[in-house]
């Protein structure tokens, strides 16, 4: 089984409650590699980077099955650079600077060696890129699932558009939902959405949890209550990828699988946060995810009698 992940690599500047960091590695394509590697390998990387980029980053991922083919390093730019500040409820905030160097002129290329993957990720990135990605696939996947943000709702709608018809799964947060649809209510939102082209809608809504939408069902996921979180940067693309890494290692893209995967990718979020960077997705053990995955069951898990 096989996945093809795309989205950015990043250097990111992160202001939080509880601190800041100038310079750590980051982007959409990163935590989605980190997350997805813990239930399958190889994980096929597309994307861009400058001369800037650290080999020790990249080795650590290669460590992880994370195949490199397909990530493009270009030798007098530097990466791309984005810097958020959180403000003091953490689930909010703002962007500060977004630097597209390298990525201002990248053109994805899918390699032959990744062709035949029955999983891809579109991790956020322009819409122009991921629908690239989509048409230079020979075979079309079982299943595309996508992440978005703001940033290209406000500069390319048009294209996100597009992209929206092809995809199986769209992943966005609640104020991105109702950018996207123009309604304020998730539930109307949602049903727009849906008629966009995705089959299936995931709206995370941070410490929150997510929702799932397909047809006229929905199914809510929460997030685990923590004590600290030092860094939500990544979240979502780390939940991204725990999502499609459960669905690609189970192989099964039904509703009632694509619930447990939303648990698993909440599970996997909570570990992003609890340090800066991919910091923290570096370390967990299996025994560590399975732990949390328990928690997640006995959180939700009541008896009721209706009468
Ligand atoms: P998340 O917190 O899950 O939304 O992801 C944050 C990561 O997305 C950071 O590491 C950034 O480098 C990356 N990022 C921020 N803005 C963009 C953008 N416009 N396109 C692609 N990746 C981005």
């Amino acid at each position: 089984m096989s996945l093809i992940t795309v989205g950015t690599m990043a250097f990111d500047a992160i202001e939080t409650p509880f601190g800041k960091v100038d310079r750590i590695v980051g982007g959409s394509a990163t935590y989605v590699a980190y997350a997805a590697s813990n239930f399958l390998q190889p994980v096929q990387q597309i994307s861009i980077i400058g001369n800037d980029f650290p080999q020790e980053e990249l080795d650590s991922l290669q460590a992880r099955g994370v195949k490199i083919d397909g990530v493009e390093q270009v030798k007098d730019k530097k990466s791309f650079f984005w810097s958020g500040r959180y403000h003091t409820d953490m689930n909010t905030r703002d962007t500060l600077v977004t630097d597209l160097n390298v990525l201002a002129d990248f053109n994805p290329i899918v390699p032959d060696s990744y062709q035949g993957s029955e999983f891809l990720m579109l991790g956020n990135l322009m819409p122009k890129l991921q629908l690239s990605v989509i048409n230079q696939m020979k075979e079309r996947p079982k299943l595309i699932v996508m992440d978005t943000m703001n940033f290209w709702m406000d500069i390319a709608m048009d294209d996100l558009k597009e992209v929206l018809k092809k995809v199986d799964v769209l992943l966005v947060n609640d104020g991105e939902a109702r950018q996207l649809s123009g309604e304020y209510s998730l539930v109307k939102a949602a049903r727009a959405i849906l008629n966009m082209g995705p089959k299936f809608l995931i709206i995370k809504k941070g410490e929150h949890g997510a929702l799932l939408f397909h047809e006229n069902h929905v199914f809510f996921a929460p997030a685990l209550p923590l004590e600290d979180v030092f860094d939500p940067t990544g979240a979502g693309d780390t939940f991204a990828g725990g999502f499609i890494g459960h669905l690609a290692k189970t192989k099964d893209i039904s509703f009632n699988n694509m619930k447990t995967a939303i648990i698993v990718g909440s599970a996997l979020a909570s570990f992003c946060v609890e340090k800066f960077g991919p910091e923290r997705l570096k370390e967990i053990t299996k025994e560590e995810i399975d732990d949390r995955i328990s928690q997640f069951v006995q959180l939700v898990n009541f008896d009721i009698d209706l009468v």
